[in-house]
């Protein structure tokens, strides 16, 4: 449309911030098939008992008032069951929203974030569209990050965050405590907080969540998406030293958590019981379907904490992608990322969605000639 004034600027479109004009949208592309391992969700609905405990609180709810702003009932019972004081958590709508107001408290226009790619790409666009400028560093060729690497790092560029994600999101990789401390300790000399991005925490070993404390400038993000298969409801929080809490707290929109969701969240926690064997089966389901991906000698498969699974392909690994597809099986492409060429992340699903996996996959195999 030309401008109704000849030689005025044409103000139908609006450019958005200098630094956003390039920025591509994240892209997570969902297709509809049979057996979907692209998103690491659980394949899992939530337990029966939690839905209708939920349901009948929702009937009881006060909807004309606003929900509680501090999401106390729902922070207490979170501290209850992870042992920390209520004063050191901080929810809102997702993980993802934990990183964003993490990054508008702690980012921003001359500020710096620090993140070990291949990484959950959501870190740097966040830190991005708040302004923060991002320095990426490389992992080593397993995709741990070299502790003494990162250590100097962090002392070299003083970067006002610092992101790791354990288990990683695409590789599966769990950090090592000795390269959390070495990263924590670093840190506190330089001005530096620690993002430790525990989506997957709870598939893991161990956790960073004992290394929080007043002292170590370190928060542990966590989420109900995964393992609490609320992925819909979207709900997450963060761990920290309290005085990290307080400026999260001036920074989130107020009432941003609605009441459904901080009911949803004290309610699924009485079901840990059920949580915690469904955590137990999609371990056991990543270790077989691991050990039977290696099996192929076209396939490399990294050591997985989380429940997911990141595969190389010796060949193709788009082509491999696409005739898993055609057997009705969708799985993530990595395949032209940087750092990780020909590779293919499979989240781990139910027992039957695993087999169909692992058949299709033998005939795809064949089919590409990988
Ligand atoms: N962190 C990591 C590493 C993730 O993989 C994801 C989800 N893909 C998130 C955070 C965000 O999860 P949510 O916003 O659903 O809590």
């Amino acid at each position: 449309m030309t401008s109704p004034v000849a030689g005025a600027r044409d103000h139908t479109r609006i450019e958005p911030r200098d630094d956003l004009r390039d920025l591509a949208g994240y892209h997570s592309p969902q297709l509809d098939v049979a057996v979907r391992l692209n998103t690491n969700e659980s394949p899992f609905p939530p337990p029966v008992g939690f839905v209708e405990e939920w349901l009948a609180a929702l009937a009881e709810l006060t909807f004309n008032r606003y929900p509680d702003r501090a999401s106390r009932e729902l922070r207490t019972a979170l501290g209850a069951r992870l042992r920390q004081p209520v004063d050191r958590l901080f929810c809102a709508n997702g993980s993802n929203e934990v990183l964003q107001t993490l990054l508008l408290t702690y980012g921003g226009h001359g500020r710096r974030a620090l993140v070990f790619e291949p990484t959950y790409a959501l870190h740097s666009h966040i830190a991005r569209i708040s302004g923060t400028d991002v320095v990426e560093a490389e992992r080593l060729a397993g995709f741990h990050v070299d502790p003494d690497r990162a250590a100097a790092l962090v002392h070299e560029l003083a970067p006002s965050v610092v992101f790791v994600c354990s288990p990683n999101n695409p590789t599966g990789t769990v950090e090592a405590r000795d390269t959390l401390e070495a990263i924590a300790g670093a840190a506190a000399s330089s001005g530096t907080l620690v993002i430790v991005d525990e989506a997957y925490g709870e598939f893991s070993h161990w956790s960073a969540l004992d290394l929080v404390e007043e002292a170590c400038p370190l928060v542990v993000v966590r989420t109900y998406s995964k393992v609490w298969s609320m992925a819909a409801l979207r709900l997450g929080f963060c761990v920290g030293p309290s005085w990290v809490v307080a400026e999260l707290e001036k920074v989130v929109l107020p009432y941003s958590l609605a009441a459904p969701t901080q009911l949803a969240g004290v309610l699924a926690l009485r079901h840990g019981d059920e949580m915690t064997e469904r955590v137990e089966l999609l371990v056991e389901e990543r270790e077989r379907i691991s050990t039977a991906l290696a099996q192929h000698d076209d396939l490399t498969v990294y050591a997985s904490g989380a429940n997911f699974v990141l595969v190389r392909v010796d060949g193709d690994g788009h082509a491999l992608w696409e005739a898993l597809l055609s057997r009705g099986v969708l799985v993530r492409d990595f395949s032209r990322w940087p750092r990780l060429e020909n590779c293919l992340r499979i989240t781990v699903g139910s027992p039957d969605e695993n087999d169909a996996l692992l058949g299709a996959l033998a005939d795809a195999l064949l089919e590409v000639g990988a």
